[in-house]
């Protein structure tokens, strides 16, 4: 007989991982919040990052598979200089073709005056300037000190609210910066203050480099709120760099926030690392989220089938876990229900 026939085992069936068991309770799930917004950033800070352009067509294929996901909170692309960043110098039609949908936002990031004007034309109602808490990627990355570019966006923000749009404000390399080292409290708290203090709507806290630890995480929330900033107005941004990623957002929500931004497939990496892993990935984090029992909204098997089809039309891999280890199970499965006899 064949070895193989022979080895054919007892049917073992494979069952999902994945449990929902009561986990409302306990001393860690009550101190998280029951609802967590996610700000999907791929579109932008994903695909910004790609050497691969994806034609406008793909762009707004992806983001139609966010929205059947879940996502009510889509950054949708940026009005940055074309020269500067060609992978999204279709800002104006991913804009204008937008699938409009009651309680979905589409941010749009803005660098200048010149920007809003572009965004506003092109019909966006949400935008999100960009600052850094430290000096030198401040420099190298705006070309102005830190106070002369969040000076900068004072009329950018005036101009936005009298529009009547909603402004996110990021603020990067919160915790470190790669060429002044740690970013002091101080200075982290004081940036973000001033655009809030502008009319931002929302700050969206940038561990650029991701090196930051939970400590650090709780040390800057904490430093916020002392500061009078309340959580609401706060949301997370980790790079997974270090590994940290998961674990900065639960110290993060601990204290009371509860947006997070992450990436489907956990691309977008910080230019400044390049040997980094990029944003959290989504998948992960709604992983995470799911295992609370917090409520997203968004379904991660379903963003798991995005990833992989990301990784078809941007021809990589993508860095996120979840979504690797949900493919892996399917195909074990598949090879279960096919009979084979490993
Ligand atoms: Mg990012």
């Amino acid at each position: 007989m064949h070895i193989l026939q022979r080895a054919a085992p007892a049917r073992l069936q494979l069952r999902e991982m994945r449990r929902y068991p009561d986990v409302t309770h306990g001393p860690l799930r009550s101190r998280l919040p029951d609802r967590v917004q996610i700000v999907e950033v791929g579109p932008r800070d994903g695909l910004q990052a790609e050497e691969r352009t994806l034609p406008t067509e793909t762009k707004l294929a992806l983001i139609e598979r966010l929205l059947d996901a879940g996502h009510t909170v889509i950054e949708a692309t940026s009005f940055v200089s074309p020269k500067a960043v060609p992978q999204l110098a279709d800002a104006e039609e991913v804009v204008r073709r937008l699938p409009r949908r009651d309680g979905v936002r589409y941010p749009v990031l803005v660098p200048n005056e010149r920007g809003l004007e572009r965004a506003l034309s092109a019909g966006a109602s949400e935008v999100a300037v960009f600052a850094s808490a430290s000096e030198s990627y401040s420099r190298k990355n705006l070309h102005r000190s830190r106070d002369e570019a969040i000076e900068g966006y004072r009329s950018v923000i005036r101009t936005a609210k009298d529009a009547r749009l909603r402004v996110r404000g990021y603020l990067s390399m919160v915790i470190a910066d790669p060429w002044d080292g740690p970013t002091p409290v101080a200075t982290a708290v004081d940036a973000g203050r001033r655009l809030l203090e502008m009319g931002a709507d929302e700050l969206s806290l940038g561990d650029t480099i991701g090196v930051g630890t939970p400590a650090e995480v709780q040390r800057l929330v904490g430093a916020y709120r002392d500061a009078g900033v309340p959580a609401d107005r706060i949301g997370v941004h980790f790079h997974d760099t270090y590994g940290q990623g998961l674990a900065n957002v639960l110290a993060a929500l601990e204290l009371g926030v509860a947006t997070v931004d992450a990436s489907t497939g956990g691309i977008g990496g910080s230019p400044f690392a390049k040997q980094a892993a990029g944003n959290l990935a989504t998948e992960d984090l709604v992983w995470l989220l799911d295992g609370f029992g917090i409520i997203t909204g968004v379904d991660v098997r379903k963003l798991a089938a995005i990833s992989s089809w990301m990784a078809t039309e941007l021809g990589h891999e993508m860095p996120g876990r979840a979504a690797r280890a949900l493919a892996g199970e399917a195909s074990v499965r598949r090879g279960v229900a096919g009979g084979s006899p490993q």
